[in-house]
């Protein structure tokens, strides 16, 4: 379960603050430095640790909360709406194009989870509004990526575009275009291929498909389990590809949920949905005022 020790040191935080009656100066500072160290042993990014610090710290001084009517409450408050604000202030769903279909592009390293999660989102699509999806295959570097594409397509019933691994990843994403539009399909998910680090080569081809596909949505998928490496790849892939938005995987196997609170600060780009789970049907639409509530328990 993510957020275990920062849920439990800001609560611990926050009952020290709330057995004082009235919060001096130097509770609110003894109080700051608490919520930076959770923050920080959280693995949250550093920067923006200290954007949230400063910020609430301002907050509380600018608007006289310590000298008016329960001024612990307050800071509770603070801290819950600037850990909404840091993660996105609001939902943000999944593009949709104006005509069918509606493409979207899965990009993200060697096991961040993007093969099962094109596979979880396909099904949501599918449940939710009867969509009819299409899958592409066009990590062609590794048989199994291929392979496990197809296998996942079994499972939520949804067919899979594929040439094996001896075309041009590009050619394939052409081809399968052409076929979804044969068929009607509303969705196309491209699974593309994924590395064991960021290369040049990688992200030549991922900007080749996108030139070629014009894809409505680029979904990054990163584990929540690598902390601030995940950051740190959301950051590059980014910059090189100006993504759309972020899912984040294995938040079930975080404990610390650092990039859960990072990603959108540093990136700017919003986590759209959560995976919880190995199951098809473990991902879930990331909403950053329940996300808050979950972290102060
Ligand atoms: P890819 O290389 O990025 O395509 O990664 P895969 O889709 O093959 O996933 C790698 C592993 O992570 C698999 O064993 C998945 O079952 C697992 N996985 C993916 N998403 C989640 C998640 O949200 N929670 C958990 N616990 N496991 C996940």
């Amino acid at each position: 379960m993510a957020f275990e020790g920062l849920t439990e040191r800001l609560q611990k935080t926050f009952n020290n603050l709330r057995r004082k009656g009235k919060v001096t100066e130097a509770d609110l500072r003894d109080t700051m430095r608490e919520i930076r160290l959770a923050l920080l042993e959280a693995d949250v990014n550093f920067q923006v640790v200290k954007k949230f610090v400063k910020t609430v710290r301002d907050q509380a001084v600018g608007t006289d909360i310590l000298d008016g009517l329960n001024p612990a409450q307050q800071i509770v408050k603070l801290v819950n709406d600037e850990l909404v604000k840091t993660m996105g202030s609001t939902d943000a769903p999944l593009n949709k194009s104006d005509k069918i279909p509606t493409i979207i592009m899965m990009a993200g390293l060697q096991g961040a989870g993007k093969t099962t999660t094109t596979g979880k989102l396909a099904l949501k699509l599918k449940n939710e509004q009867h969509a009819r999806p299409l899958l592409v295959a066009a990590d062609v570097y590794r048989p199994a990526a291929v392979d496990q594409l197809v296998q996942v397509g079994e499972r939520i019933d949804v067919p899979v575009y594929q040439e094996g691994t001896d075309a041009n990843p590009v050619d394939i994403v052409r081809r399968g275009l052409a076929q979804a539009a044969e068929n009607k399909n509303d969705y196309v998910f491209i699974d593309t291929a994924g590395r064991l680090q960021i290369d040049e080569k990688l992200m030549q081809e991922l900007s080749d498909i996108k030139s070629l596909a014009h894809p409505d949505e680029i979904l990054l998928v990163v584990d929540a389990m690598t902390g601030q490496n995940a950051v740190n790849t959301a950051e590059g892939f980014n910059n090189q590809l100006d993504i759309t938005g972020v899912v984040l995987t294995k938040l079930d196997g975080d404990t610390r949920g650092g990039a859960a609170l990072s990603i959108r600060a540093v990136t700017g780009k919003p986590i759209k949905f959560v995976g919880q789970g190995e199951k098809m049907e473990d991902l879930d639409v990331f909403h950053p005022d329940r996300m808050a509530s979950r972290i102060l328990g």
